[in-house]
């Protein structure tokens, strides 16, 4: 039977950092600490396996398993000389949750566990504190009914029952604080504690700590299943079969008097990532309480003028150092002071913002402190959007600050700025956030705040520190957030935020920056990011931004280690400059029927579509009956006028467009689409719309209309579009090809320049329908450069997006020099669901059904399209291996999809202009992580070998 406990501590430790699956993030990183002689109070961690047992036994303890905990309960007693349940020496221990990614705040954890009436006496006897003891067993009844009884508050306008008794007794006592209540109070508080339990559950609270023990490591396997924890898993693409590994260590006490204490501390700001201690803590406090934000915690460079801590301060400083050394990242540690020596609880990789994220791998690469390789395998891609939000525009915000709207400063703990209406619980952030904008502002935020949070531009709180639930949550979101702004009064029942003697109330406008910690009345514009103003507004010198330094030295890392090149999907001249200066290489896909719907010329492709049957008709008549030529000349004299009259219109405004085009790109690749519009996209549709164009066109309403009608499809998007339309109406890919031939000759001319013209046909099902089409281009080619007396490289390849192009790719590929993954269509296709319309039952196939994981349109479904996919490129490099492949439909600039792509082994993705950042790092990050997973094995195969031999 596998290994289901995992001792750690100073003598024994039996994990490593490496086992982030089996162990969790925490239990590796304790076990990691652990060997590297840190300071961290012994354990065991429970690995997630179990909890997959746990599940699989229809959340039950696998059998056994309390045996093989009883046996590392009983290490720690001998580790500890202290017994579990003892009435001398009382161990009491935490018992925490531990994914392999950290899950912040979403899932549970219970400190004190293994006290009752007979341990809290011992307790007291051996700590000779009353107080502390007493403290302890409220804070352990308080949170293990919360967790394993579930008993809470039953909605966001309630207070916590519990946390009411509270109240109550420092009323009565006259005091702010819980820390001044003494042991008798606290003796009340218990007992009234007790009897709510008994009043909910009708049952007496569990005295017996291995009942407690088996409880608590039950609650928090089953809070991985927690509404908030699947949310935030759906959110952050966590899948549910990792789950959560059970880490029980043995308590130390923050809570001891005034040399104890304890805290939270990031080795740099994660928030702005400046090379700074950055944390705080509370004296006499418990781990909870610097999260919860009841106490405001004080900042660590205090402690070291705080009697009898000023030594641990220095020690910490130490700590952070070596955190950082020995771990190459930013350390998000959690440490307790019991009686004036310090224990490092937990260390892990700490969540920071997307400036964080480039500021430390700067820094941190440079200082040699942190692997490039590293820099790049933990960057969230999709956080890079973040560097792109907004901040005030200039001439707001100081209007704003002129007429007085600064209501306070908070601490800044998620950069940029929002502005929204102001929304006191989740659920009217999430129900107004579909109106526009909305600032969700809340006392503290807590867990079950996780939806409005999401809803929300901005989040602002009054109490809680930079480390507190709603900082720790909106900066791993990318969230704009101010925490701690302590001179506002939220009134939850009144529905106003008053500060001094201002007052917002719910519903009005409130403003915050994230990155000063300024909280503002009333609405302010917001103006671009300072990459926006330096690559694409070119409004700001690049030299003096400090934030295009550290973005441009990790972009520059990023190329290094990729291997898919990037590409964008672009159809304007401008869209085409703003993605070169993000960093793309060429361009993937150019709809060219975008380009038909500026200005007037969209009358001209009405008219071609309009008159283009009639036009096929007189031609196929012309065919089978040369001799009637005149005959049928003026039978179809309009019709033949208008095609070819629209056509000619439309050659040169194509040409303008792809000289723009090429112009842009220089020597990089252009990848032409031709024209693919499902028609309904074009035609006029309502009767003053055709009325219009009739006398535009000067012809009948009637017969516009009637043409019209004919031309409707029922299922568009499967109809008369892509090359279909290009086989029946030849001339329609010849005026493209001409109008990209001469454009393409007329910049070479023009410029030092070399177009790369890249022609791609959609819709390609078949060999024949591509062979068609490759020879009108071929034969327009030919004659453009006879015209223009010089010649140009050019390809022609196909969009793969229907089965049967994957499925014939070999005989496809005869013909196509490239494949481009048309996904869209191919999900489309592949599933069998309309793109137009899947959007009014997928939500329910992911979210009540659990049919898919995420909506396949915006994340490739790998199994099912991406088999296709497979198959197409063995197909393709079957007959022709050097065959390009590349990747152009929304899936391009998503992360795991491109992932896919690079395991695929593509050439390269093509996303929007404004993907592109994220696209460059998702494309180094798969290639590190393949270069890694393969260095890993060429590791296991040499141990395997070397153990071979020896045997
Ligand atoms: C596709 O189908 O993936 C594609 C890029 O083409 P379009 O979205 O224009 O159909
Ligand atoms: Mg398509």
């Amino acid at each position: 039977m596998a290994k289901r406990v995992y001792l750690f501590g100073k003598d024994i430790t039996e994990g490593n950092g490496s086992q982030r699956n089996l162990l969790g993030g925490k239990g590796a990183g304790l076990a990691e600490m652990a060997k590297r002689g840190f300071n961290v109070p012994p354990g065991f961690t429970i690995t997630t396996d179990v909890c997959a047992e746990y599940y699989a036994n229809k959340r039950k303890m696998p059998a056994g398993l309390d045996a093989e905990v009883k046996k590392a309960i009983a290490v720690l007693e001998k580790r500890t000389k202290k017994q579990f349940g003892g009435d001398k020496n009382p161990l009491l221990v935490a018992v925490r949750s531990g994914a392999r990614e950290s899950m912040p705040g979403m899932m549970d954890t219970i400190l004190n566990l293994g006290l009752n009436e007979a341990t809290v006496e011992a307790l007291k006897a051996k700590s000779n504190n009353g107080r502390f003891a007493y403290d302890s067993y409220r804070r352990f009844i308080q949170m293990y009914s919360g967790v394993v009884l579930h008993i809470e508050r039953l909605n966001e306008n309630e207070h916590d029952p519990f946390e009411v008794i509270i109240a109550e007794a420092r009323n009565k006592r006259g005091v702010l604080h819980d820390n001044q209540l003494p042991e008798e109070d606290l003796k009340a508080i218990i007992e009234k504690f007790k009897k709510l339990v008994l009043e909910k559950t009708g049952k007496h609270f569990p005295n017996d700590p291995y009942k407690q023990l088996e409880g608590a490591i039950g609650a928090v396997f089953a809070s991985w299943m927690n509404e908030r924890a699947i949310l935030y898993r759906r959110k952050y693409k966590i899948p549910e079969e990792w789950g959560t590994a059970v880490n029980v260590q043995a308590m130390v006490f923050g809570n001891l008097g005034d040399s104890s204490g304890t805290g939270v501390a990031f080795t740099r700001n994660p928030a702005n990532g400046e090379n700074e201690f950055y944390g705080e803590f509370l004296v006499n406090a418990q781990g909870e309480d610097v999260v919860a934000g009841i106490r405001t915690p004080l900042k660590i460079s205090a402690m070291a003028t705080t009697p009898n801590l000023g030594h641990c301060h220095k020690e910490l400083c130490e700590v952070r150092k070596q955190l950082e050394k020995e771990f190459g990242d930013v350390q998000d540690f959690e440490f307790t002071i019991e009686d004036g020596k310090l224990y490092i609880l937990q260390t892990r990789n700490g969540k920071r913002t997307a400036r964080a994220y480039v500021k430390i791998s700067h820094d941190m690469v440079k200082q040699n402190l942190m692997s490039p390789e590293h820099a790049i395998a933990s960057v969230e891609p999709e956080s890079i959007e973040q560097l792109l939000a907004p901040v005030f525009h200039k001439e707001a915000y100081q209007k704003a600050i002129n007429e007085k709207n600064l209501l306070t400063k908070g601490l800044p703990a998620g950069p940029g700025a929002a502005t929204g209406t102001l929304a006191f619980t989740a659920e009217k952030a999430e129900r107004w956030a579909t109106h526009g904008p909305v600032v969700l502002a809340r006392v503290e935020t807590s867990p079950e705040d996780l939806r409005g949070m999401l809803a929300a531009s901005g989040i602002v709180t009054a109490k809680g520190g930079v480390s507190s639930h709603a900082a720790v949550v909106a900066r791993q979101m990318g969230k704009v957030c101010v925490v701690g702004a302590s001179d506002i009064d939220i009134n939850y029942s009144t529905g106003i935020l008053t500060c001094g003697d201002k007052t917002i109330k719910e519903g009005e406008f409130i403003s915050i920056n994230g990155s000063t910690g300024e909280v503002l009345s009333g609405k302010i514009d917001t103006a671009p990011s300072e990459l926006i103003q330096v690559l694409i507004d070119k409004t700001m010198n690049p030299k003096d931004s400090e934030l295009f330094a550290d973005y441009d030295f990790i972009m520059k890392l990023a190329d290094k280690y990729r291997k898919l090149g990037i590409r964008t999907n672009a159809d304007q001249p401008e869209q085409a400059i703003n993605a070169v200066a993000f960093g793309a290489e060429g361009i993937g896909l150019c709809r060219t029927e975008h380009m038909f719907f500026k200005g007037d010329r969209i009358d001209y492709v009405r008219e071609m579509i309009i008159f283009a049957p009639e036009y096929a008709e007189y031609k196929a008549k012309l065919a089978s009956r040369p001799g009637d030529a005149v005959l049928l000349e003026n039978e179809y004299h309009i019709s033949i006028h208008h095609f070819n009259h629209a056509l000619k219109e439309l050659l040169p405004i194509q040409q303008a467009d792809f000289e723009g085009l090429f112009t842009a790109m220089g020597d990089r690749p252009v990848t032409v689409r031709y024209l693919d519009p499902p028609l309904h996209e074009f035609l006029p549709s309502s009767k003053d719309q055709i009325d219009e164009l009739a006398r535009k066109l000067n012809v009948d309403f009637a017969r516009v209309s009637q043409t019209v009608s004919s031309l409707q499809e029922t299922n568009p998007m499967l109809g008369h579009r892509g090359c279909r339309l290009g086989i029946v109406y030849p001339e329609i890919s010849e005026m493209q090809s001409r109008a990209l031939f001469r454009a393409a000759l007329a910049v070479a001319a023009k410029s030092k320049k070399t177009p790369k013209p890249e022609i791609m046909i959609p819709l390609v099902g078949f060999e024949r329908e591509f062979e068609l089409q490759l020879e009108i281009v071929h034969r327009v080619a030919k004659e453009e450069f006879a015209a223009a007396k010089r010649t140009l490289e050019y390809k022609v390849g196909t969009m793969i997006e229907i089965p049967r192009a994957a499925i014939t790719a070999e005989q496809i590929a005869k013909h196509a020099e490239f494949f481009s993954f048309g996904t869209n269509d191919l999900t489309q296709t592949t599933l069998g669901m309309s793109r137009d319309d899947a959007g009014h039952f997928l939500p329910f196939y992911e979210k009540n059904a659990g049919i898919i994981k995420t909506n396949p349109f915006a994340t490739l479904d790998q199994i099912g399209v991406g088999k296709l996919m497979e198959i197409a490129v063995q197909g393709g490099r079957k007959t022709r291996p050097n065959i390009k492949l590349g990747i152009c439909g929304e899936h391009g600039g998503d992360p795991s999809s491109i992932e896919f792509c690079n395991d695929l082994g593509l050439s390269y993705v093509s996303c929007s202009p404004f993907r592109v950042p994220v696209a460059r790092i998702a494309a180094a990050k798969s290639a590190v992580k393949a270069s890694m997973a393969a260095k890993a094995t060429v590791a296991v195969k040499t141990i395997a070998k070397k153990t071979a031999k020896r045997r």
